[in-house]
C-alpha cells in the first residue's frame, strides 16, 4: 500500500508523544499518522484490532543499543529477546541491524533459522528445555546455550557428544537481587525457578561440571533480573554479585576464566504519561561502569558483554489500532467502553494488572469529556485494557489507540472465543507493509482433525 506521505505537524504538540513511534505525528485534519500512514487509512485497508509497528522506531533502538553500550565498552553484543515478538520478516528487519537474538523454546529457534538468521548469533535461554530443543540448537549451530539449571549441563553435554561437536555454553545464575518489579515477572531472586543459585553454592558446582564436560566449551556467565526495570541499582547490585562470584569462585576456587557476561534485559519503557524509564546511556553507563570498577578492583579482565533487550527494543515502536463498539453506563458506578479486541491480543492486563493509556487516534487533541474504562470483547469480566482513561465522548466507530503495545501482547496472544490474532504492519515514509495478515476462520480450523 502506498499512501501520500503526511507531512508531520509541529503547530500542536501530540498528547503522549513520549510512549508513541517516534514518527507519530498529526495529520493536517488532526488524526493520528505514524510512519507517515494516516490511522484511519491503515485501519480501512487492513481491518481493526490492528498493530502498526513503526519501522524508525524500532531501527533507532537498536542502533541505540547498540551504540550507547559499545560507547561505553567496545566489546558488547546486543541480542533481541525475540519472545517480546518474532515472526520471520520481523527478526529479518532486526538481524538488518546488527542485532543476534535470544531464543527460549525449539520454535523461536525454527523461526529464526527460516528466517535466515545467523544462527551463530542466536542465544538458547530457557528453564527446561528438552533434548529435542538441545538437539535442534546444536545441530542448527547455535551460538551460545545457557544452561539455567545444573541437570541441564548433562542434558548438553549429550547433545553436543551426540552432534560430535563442542558447544559453547554460558551458566545463567540467580543473584539474589530483586528488581522491584511484578512479582510475576521477577527472575534474579532466590525463589525463582530461573537460573541456578550463586548463595547456595549451586553455582560454583555447576561452573565446575560444566568445565569438566568434555562437549561444552565454557564461556560465561548471565543474569536477568526481571522486567520491566526502572531503576539502575539492580543492575548494579547483581552485576556485584557476578564479580564476585567471578573473582572468588571462578577464578580463586576453580580456575576457570570468565571471558562473558549478560547482564539480561529487562530495560524499561515507559506505558503510562508520567513514566520516564532511563535513558539507554544511563543503563550503559551503569552497567558497564559497575563491571569495569568491580573487574579492576577484583583484577580480572573485563569480560565482552551480552545485553538481551526485548520490551525496549519493540515496545514503543508498536501501537495496537481498535474500533470502538458498545457503550455501557452504569449511573454512579462506571461507564464501560468496549473495543474490538482485548485480552486476546492483550492479556497484560488481565496477567500482571499492567496499564495503558487510551488515545482517541482520529482526534487526539479533542479534550477530555469523561472517564471511562475501555473493556474487550472476550468473555471475562477481567477483560479491560484500560481503566479509568480520561478521554473526549467515544462514538461507535471511531478508532482508539494503545501505545507502547510492541512487546509481549502479540507474543501472548492467543485464540480464546475462537478470537482471529490481528494483522500487523510495519510502516514507514508513508507506506505500510504486512508482516503478518489477520487470521481467518480456516486458520482456527486448519489444525483441526476431522
Ligand atoms: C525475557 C528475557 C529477556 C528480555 O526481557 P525484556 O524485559 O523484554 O528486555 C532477556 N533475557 C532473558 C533471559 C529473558 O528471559
Amino acid at each position: 500500500m502506498t499512501q501520500t506521505p503526511t507531512p508531520p505537524s509541529t503547530a500542536t504538540a501530540l498528547p503522549l508523544a513520549h510512549l508513541l513511534p517516534h514518527t507519530a505525528a498529526l495529520t493536517a485534519d488532526g488524526t493520528l499518522a505514524i510512519g507517515g500512514c494516516d490511522v484511519r487509512a491503515l485501519a480501512r485497508e487492513f481491518g481493526t484490532p490492528l498493530y502498526v509497528f513503526d519501522q524508525a522506531t524500532l531501527e533507532a533502538q537498536c542502533r541505540g543499543y547498540r551504540d550507547a553500550f559499545r560507547a561505553e565498552h567496545a566489546e558488547t553484543d546486543v541480542l533481541y529477546a525475540s519472545k517480546a515478538f518474532l515472526n520471520r520478516p520481523f527478526a529479518r528487519l532486526i538481524a538488518a541491524q546488527g542485532l543476534g537474538f535470544d531464543a527460549v523454546s525449539g520454535g523461536e529457534i525454527e523461526v529464526l533459522r527460516a528466517a535466515g538468521v545467523d544462527m551463530r548469533t542466536v542465544y538458547f535461554h530457557g528453564n527446561n528445555k528438552s533434548a529435542d530443543e538441545l538437539a535442534l540448537a546444536v545441530e542448527c549451530g547455535i551460538g551460545r546455550i545457557v544452561i539455567d539449571n545444573s541437570g541441564e549441563v548433562a542434558l548438553a553435554e549429550a547433545a553436543a557428544r551426540a552432534a560430535g561437536v563442542v558447544q559453547p555454553v554460558l551458566l545463567r545464575v540467580s543473584p539474589g537481587v530483586d528488581a522491584h518489579t511484578h512479582e510475576k515477572t521477577t527472575t534474579g531472586i532466590l525463589d525463582t525457578k530461573f537460573g541456578v543459585p550463586i548463595a547456595t553454592g549451586a553455582a560454583e558446582a555447576a561452573v565446575r561440571a560444566i568445565a569438566e564436560a568434555t562437549h561444552l566449551e565454557f564461556r560465561g556467565l548471565h543474569m536477568h533480573l526481571g522486567s520491566p526495570i526502572f531503576e539502575l541499582e539492580p543492575y548494579v547490585l547483581g552485576i556485584e554479585v557476578l564479580a564476585a562470584f567471578i573473582a572468588d569462585v571462578c577464578r580463586d576456587r576453580l580456575g576457570v576464566a570468565v571471558p562473558e557476561c549478560s547482564p539480561g534485559g529487562g530495560f524499561a519503557v515507559a506505558y503510562l504519561g508520567d513514566q520516564e524509564p532511563p535513558a539507554l546511556a544511563a543503563y550503559a553507563r551503569a552497567i558497564c561502569g559497575t563491571f569495569r570498577r568491580e573487574a579492576d578492583a577484583r583484577g580480572f579482565p573485563m569480560p565482552r558483554l551480552t545485553l538481551e533487550p526485548g520490551r525496549s527494543i519493540v515496545g514503543r515502536a508498536g501501537v495496537a489500532l481498535y474500533t470502538v463498539g458498545a457503550r455501557k453506563e452504569i449511573p454512579g458506578v462506571r461507564t464501560y467502553v468496549a473495543v474490538d479486541g482485548g485480552m486476546a491480543d492483550n492479556v497484560r492486563p488481565a496477567m500482571y494488572g499492567a496499564r495503558y493509556e487510551a488515545i482517541a487516534a482520529e482526534r487526539p487533541l479533542a479534550p477530555a469529556e469523561e472517564t471511562v474504562t475501555i473493556a474487550g470483547k472476550y468473555c471475562e469480566s477481567g477483560d479491560i485494557l484500560v481503566r479509568d482513561a480520561a478521554l473526549p465522548r467515544l462514538h461507535a466507530g471511531e478508532l482508539l489507540a494503545t501505545p507502547a503495545a510492541g512487546a509481549y501482547q502479540l507474543a501472548m496472544a492467543s485464540n480464546y472465543n475462537l478470537a482471529y490474532k490481528p494483522a500487523v504492519v510495519l510502516v514507514a515514509n508513508g507506506s505500510a507493509r504486512l508482516l503478518r495478515r489477520r487470521e481467518t476462520a480456516a486458520d482456527l480450523m486448519a489444525l483441526d482433525v476431522d
